[in-house]
């Protein structure tokens, strides 16, 4: 198994509605370690940019505009497979399709609300880490956790 890196994001929606620790706790559970941390507020050129592939759908405004209403978390996390697990983790994209025990099942508002972003993939991942985190924010460190 390949020890990986991806982009998480809790959006807006998670931060107003403090959960980031609830979040960030089940990434640990679940053995993806967080290697970079950033609470910031997007900027529409930044939110444009990080979803550019979505630049033709119909709801890209809506989500840039979303994107940029509030605080979001920024973080890098690493672990085994930590793409796919990632994507477990989250749910599916609709929260009313997402499987129970997932944060956007038991977290998100809605298709657009969906309290986390994940890369999709580990090639995107390389792109998205990069696109917030220069290499020198990213900081690993060994797990020794409490039994
Ligand atoms: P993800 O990879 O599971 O986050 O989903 P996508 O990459 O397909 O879409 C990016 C984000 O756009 C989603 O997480 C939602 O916040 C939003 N989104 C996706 N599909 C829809 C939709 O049909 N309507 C609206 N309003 N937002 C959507
Ligand atoms: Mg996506």
């Amino acid at each position: 198994m390949a020890i990986e890196r991806t982009l998480s994001i809790i959006k807006p929606d998670g931060v107003e509605k403090g959960i980031i620790g609830k979040i960030i706790g089940r990434f640990e559970e679940k053995g993806l370690k967080p290697v970079a941390i950033r609470l910031t507020q997007l900027s529409k050129a930044e939110a444009e940019g990080f979803y550019a592939v979505h630049k033709a759908r119909p709801f890209f405004a809506d989500l840039v505009k979303f994107m940029t209403s509030g605080p979001v978390v920024l973080m890098v996390l690493e672990g085994e497979n930590a793409v796919a697990r990632n994507r477990e983790i989250m749910g599916a994209t609709d929260p009313k399709k997402a499987d129970a025990g997932t944060i956007r099942k038991d977290f998100a508002t809605d298709i657009e609300k969906n309290t986390v972003h994940g890369s999709d993939s580990v090639e995107n991942a390389k792109i998205e880490v990069s696109y917030f985190f220069p290499e020198v924010q990213v900081h690993a460190y060994e797990w020794k956790k409490l039994a």
